[in-house]
């Protein structure tokens, strides 16, 4: 569904992403994991299109899309959520939906015909995203009242929202607590089981290595393991990676 071959992101002399290479098959859960400042980040700012790669090639669905548009990606079926949350605090949960709903559409049929079946078939899918996420009871308040889980959360609808082929999922976990995080793996387990394809980025190993079927670690930008969760944890240069990031 997704390959990156020799993708690189350079910011003057910053090497933050250095080549690296891996293919996301469809329906799997791909883990992308590395220390700090490994380039992670950077990996799905390129993919879903924030930043333009300094060199190599992202395939989605067989067609390189290393130079279109964000908003273009969304439509054509990525859709993500940030590290560090993006909402509109003065709007309410409801219109956050509403606007990543606005963005272009993927599905196929002509305006009229989207238009006038398009605004039944995003409520209804905006209400199913708000449910999944737990969040039906707050659509109409605002996001900026909300929890931290609960913000993490509405980040997630907004992405499933747009019914994406692939979710980019950076850090959903960071801030919460061990029960947000068990719903949270609940969540992935159930969106494999609909055979959504998804990449996770995320420090919590234990969820990592709890949902995901293949992963791929980044050190300094560049890849030092890919394999499942039980390789890529019995390998020398990852545990090597860590504790040199933790000393
Ligand atoms: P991770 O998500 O793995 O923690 P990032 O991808 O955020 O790492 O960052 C990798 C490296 O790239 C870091 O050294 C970071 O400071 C640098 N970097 C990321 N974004 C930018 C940017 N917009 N400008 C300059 N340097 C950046
Ligand atoms: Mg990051």
């Amino acid at each position: 569904m997704l390959e990156v071959r020799g993708l690189a992101k350079h910011f003057g002399g910053v090497r933050s992403v250095d080549g690296i290479d891996f293919t996301i098959r469809p329906g799997e859960v791909f883990g992308l994991i590395g220390p700090n400042g490994s380039g992670k980040s950077t990996t799905v700012n390129l993919i879903s299109g924030l930043y333009e790669p300094t060199g190599g090639q992202i395939l989605f669905e067989g067609n390189d899309i290393g130079r279109v548009p964000a908003h273009r990606r969304l439509s054509l079926g990525l859709a993500r959520t940030f590290q560090n949350i993006r909402l509109f605090s003065n709007l309410t949960v409801w219109e956050n939906l509403w606007m990543a709903e606005n963005a272009p559409s993927h599905r196929t049929g002509g305006f009229l015909k989207r238009w006038i079946g398009g605004r039944k078939e995003a409520r209804d899918r905006m209400k199913r995203a708000l449910e999944f996420s737990g969040l039906a009871h707050r659509a109409d308040d605002f996001a900026g009242s909300l929890a931290f889980g609960e913000q993490r959360r509405l980040e997630l609808a907004r992405a499933l929202a747009a019914e994406p082929k692939l979710l980019l999922l950076d850090e959903p976990a960071a801030g919460m607590n061990a029960e947000e995080i068990a719903e949270l793996d609940e969540r992935i387990r159930l969106l494999q089981k609909e055979s959504y394809t998804i990449l996770l980025i995320e420090h919590h190993m234990e969820l990592v290595m709890a949902v995901t079927d293949r992963i791929c670690v980044l050190n300094f930008g560049r890849k030092i393991a890919e394999g499942t969760p039980v390789e890529v944890q019995a390998d020398a240069a990852v545990r090597e990676a860590y504790l040199g990031a933790a000393a």
